[in-house]
């Protein structure tokens, strides 16, 4: 399955001058929620997530996603391995695990993102579900970036990954794109301007 396809395809994987919320620059951006408007879609790459983890012989009593972002690709990837879908959402900024969802003692837990950057969102929801009792199997997206390491790449982990060493990562596919200073940028350099995803219809 070629992935960057389907995501170009998709027009998820944006090709310009963008500033990012970092206030570096990027010529690519990945709107992974362009990638899962089209449900059957959503329900394909979902399926070729869950066939690696089912591969890996992992037991997955249940996936949690953080919201609102993971929510789409955790519960398509829920109904491909035949489980419960539950998710985490920030009130004041803070993860919380709400609206009567129950965790049950060393209930096993993969937290599935739609895309992982660092991981940050990934592990606050994590540590959520743990806090609750859960036992976490593994965390997955359909997208990884590049700063974690997923299982069976051979690209290494980079310091800035938060997700924990010790727990396998499942994703698709990398998008490791060069991110810039606005001093150092090229695409600057070249004379355009940098925008935000987004504010070009798009
Ligand atoms: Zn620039």
């Amino acid at each position: 399955m070629n992935i960057e396809k389907i995501y170009k395809d998709a027009d998820a994987l944006l090709e310009g001058h963008f500033l990012l919320s970092s206030g570096n620059h990027s010529q690519f951006y990945l709107q992974s929620a362009k990638v899962l408007e089209n449900p059957k879609i959503a329900q394909l790459l979902a399926d070729e997530l869950a066939k690696q983890i089912k591969k890996s012989g992992l037991k997955i009593d249940t996936v949690c996603s953080p919201a609102l972002g993971g929510v789409l690709a955790g519960y398509e990837l829920a109904r491909s391995l035949g489980v419960r879908f539950i998710f985490a959402e920030r009130v004041d900024k803070k993860m919380t695990i709400r609206r009567g969802f129950e965790i049950k003692n060393g209930e096993n837990i993969l937290i599935c993102e739609d895309i992982i950057t660092t991981g940050g969102s990934a592990l606050e929801a994590a540590q959520v579900a743990t806090n609750m009792g859960a036992n976490i199997v593994a965390f997955a997206a359909l997208a990884n970036r590049g700063f974690c390491s997923r299982a069976g790449s051979n690209k290494s982990m980079k310091a800035t990954c938060k997700l924990p060493r010790d727990t396998p990562f499942f994703a698709l596919a990398d998008f490791e794109f060069d991110i810039y200073e606005p001093e150092n940028c090229p695409l600057c350099k070249d004379g355009s301007d940098a925008y935000k995803p987004g504010s070009r219809g798009n």
